[in-house]
């Protein structure tokens, strides 16, 4: 029996209906409207939204080629499988790719690409793999083994960010999809306001991102507020375990905090994100000034990434050297002169994680 049906069968009165066909019963309420509607009223109300954003903020050209960031979990299996859904029904014209990484983490990593490799056939998507340890030299196995699971997360992001812009190129593709759940953005909306990081408040919430950077990313607000219950409706095929390296305190605490503020307020995540969409920065706040990285060529806003300053002290067994020094100059000279030249706020160390893909 359904939730709704239980309901109205306690109440006494006639079956409540959805309030969209009038005619099925409600299983659900979502949380953006609060309407009761049916399963197939679901389904056709979260596609229509998807393909309304995509078409609204003209975020695909016929023709182009597109990389759906795949990592097995719900948002990026139901990103896949919706959009290559509208690129059918809507003749989007798309060339559509699923692009996953491998950090190396065994017992988590491996089985959520066997997740990817099925969904390759299910959806008849060309799959590309890149891992840690081909692009760098390093799984994320090895890395925890040196630096232990302090901050394991942001090796992991700064390395997947870049290993996905990777990937993209390699697959010549104009364009670089991600999917992320609300609790994910709301998260990252807080944290950034927590670390004053306001290059990154600024874009956390953006449909488009990177447009600076060799690929423009886009992502899609309709994925993110009930992803997981329409995977979980479609029996979509996905990986649902926690990464055995999971999140570190500092973005735990968040979650914790967001998911009591949800407990009390229901609308609570998706106030955050409508607060992180509406924030107006200050025009006279400096930004951190865009070039490429001296050392692999990648877009950063200091002498050297943040990939090739983490992987320098991994490679000489300094791997601290890295971490934490964000805001004070990085190492090897460059960042410190080019940081106090801007006289910005930069990018932290720490990125979105887990099990997902970074933004
Ligand atoms: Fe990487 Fe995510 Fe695991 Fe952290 S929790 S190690 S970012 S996969």
């Amino acid at each position: 029996m359904e939730r709704g049906e239980a309901k109205s069968k306690k109440a006494g009165g006639p079956p409540r209906l959805c309030c969209i066909c009038n005619e099925r019963r409600p299983v659900l309420k979502r949380p953006k409207t609060l309407q009761q509607i049916c399963r197939e009223c679901f389904y056709e109300v979260f596609e229509e939204e998807i393909h309304q954003a995509i078409v609204n903020n003209g975020l695909f050209k016929s023709g182009e080629r597109v990389a759906i960031g795949a990592s097995g979990g719900k948002d990026s299996t139901v990103l896949a499988y919706v959009l290559s859904e509208l690129n059918r029904r809507y003749s989007y014209g798309l060339d559509l790719f699923l692009l996953s990484i491998d950090e190396g983490i065994t017992g988590y990593r491996d089985d959520s690409l066997e997740t990817v490799k099925r969904n390759e056939l299910q959806y008849g998507l060309p799959l590309q793999i890149l891992s840690y340890k081909d692009l760098y030299g390093w799984t994320m196995d090895d890395i925890v083994k040196m630096i232990g699971l302090k901050n394991n997360c942001t090796f992991c992001g700064v390395f997947r960010r870049q290993a996905l812009d990777r990937g993209a190129a390699l697959l010549k593709v104009d364009k670089l999809v991600t999917g992320h759940n609300a609790d994910d953005i709301a998260e990252t909306v807080l944290l950034n306001i927590l670390r004053g990081d306001i290059a990154r408040l600024s874009r956390c919430t953006s449909i488009t991102t990177g447009e600076d950077g060799p690929i423009p990313r886009k992502y899609c607000e309709t994925l993110t507020l009930s992803s997981h219950t329409y995977a979980y409706f479609k029996k979509l095929d996905y990986f649902s375990t926690e990464c055995i390296y999971s999140p570190n305190a500092y973005r735990g605490f968040a979650r914790e905090f967001i998911k009591d503020l949800e407990r009390l307020r229901p609308r609570a995540i998706l106030d955050i994100i409508k607060s992180g969409e509406d924030f107006r920065i200050a025009t006279t706040t400096k930004m951190p000034e865009q070039g490429t990285c001296e050392r692999c060529g990648y877009i950063s806003s200091q002498k050297w990434c943040k990939a090739c300053v983490l992987l320098d002290g991994l490679n000489r067994g300094l791997p601290k050297m890295g971490i934490g020094r964000a805001r004070g100059g990085g190492v090897n000279g460059g960042d410190h002169k080019k940081e106090t030249k801007a006289g910005s706020t930069v990018k932290t160390l720490e990125s979105k994680q887990c099990g997902s893909l970074d933004f």
